[in-house]
């Protein structure tokens, strides 16, 4: 997800808890002095209010648990960190994360975009063969905040069909693009028995940060059971501006130091969810 758009929601969700904080700051002064029309209304207004920002932290937020329940982590006390990679694949990049994942004998999970599968299947084949899970991540990558069940279904089927003749069990796991999610996609995933995974440690590599400024952002704070959001490709634009290089550049640091600490890698279904 861009900088900008979580900057935005960052400032939208700074706003609602201001607004909220002055809203119950009057509805308990109408409640001690005012009559029977100040309460009712100021009442009326904040729990419309409340109602608009539960809704809109449910809709925007991948972690919160309103509209579907996403798993976001392990447990702490697990020692393991889950590496993922969404919006590939994407080459070179997916090749070189999977060289180095090889050299390091480590397991990760790719959210695939459907569209881009098609692109590039032996990518897919050799993430199979190297014991990497799979996950679905729609097949154009379009935010589903704003869609319909039929659509979403859509969404979910075309990465389905891209992916169905190259990994041999069916993945169950679905990721939202951009996090975002609404009461549609937990009826279609719900259908087609699927497991809402979000993460706990986002490092903007889409903003191609240096590898420095990346390093930093992966190991700040870094705890077991987290789940790593990373990007080989971008959803969104063309995959030829998908400039993965620093995030291939920082991956062998970054899992020598987990390592150091004593943390183990799984993939999703090896961290535990159930569905
Ligand atoms: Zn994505």
């Amino acid at each position: 997800m861009p900088f900008k758009v979580v900057f935005f929601i960052f400032l939208l969700g700074v706003s609602g808890v201001s607004i909220t904080a002055l809203l119950s700051y009057r509805l308990f002064v109408s409640v001690r002095r005012g009559g029977f029309w100040p309460r009712f209304r100021d009442g009326l207004i904040f729990l419309l209010f409340a109602a608009l920002a539960l809704s809109l932290s449910g809709l925007f937020l991948p972690c919160f648990p309103l509209f579907g329940e996403p798993f976001c982590g392990g447990s702490v006390l697990q020692n393991k960190i889950a590496l993922t990679f969404d919006d590939g694949p994407n080459e070179p990049f997916t090749s070189q994360i999977l060289d180095i994942l090889k050299a390091y004998e480590v397991p990760a999970t790719f959210f695939l975009v459907g569209k881009h599968v098609v692109q590039y299947p032996e990518t897919v084949e050799r993430m199979v063969r190297e014991g990497h899970a799979i996950g679905n991540h729609t097949w154009s990558h379009h935010p589903l905040v704003w869609k319909g069940v039929v659509e979403i279904e859509g969404e979910i089927e075309g990465a389905e069909k891209a992916m169905q003749p190259l990994i041999p069990v069916p993945s169950k796991l679905f990721r939202s693009p951009h996090g975002w999610k609404n009461p549609f996609l937990v009826e279609a995933l719900d259908k087609r028995g699927y497991r809402l995974i979000g993460w706990s440690r986002g490092v903007w590599d889409t903003d191609r940060p240096s590898k420095e400024v990346l390093f930093r952002r992966l190991t700040r704070g870094i705890k077991g059971g987290e789940i790593i959001l990373l990007h080989d490709g971008d959803g969104d634009a063309d995959q030829l501006q998908a400039d993965r290089s620093a995030t291939v550049a920082v991956l062998p640091e970054v899992i020598a130091y987990y390592r150091r600490l004593g943390f183990q890698f799984v993939t999703i279904p090896d961290m535990g969810p159930t569905s």
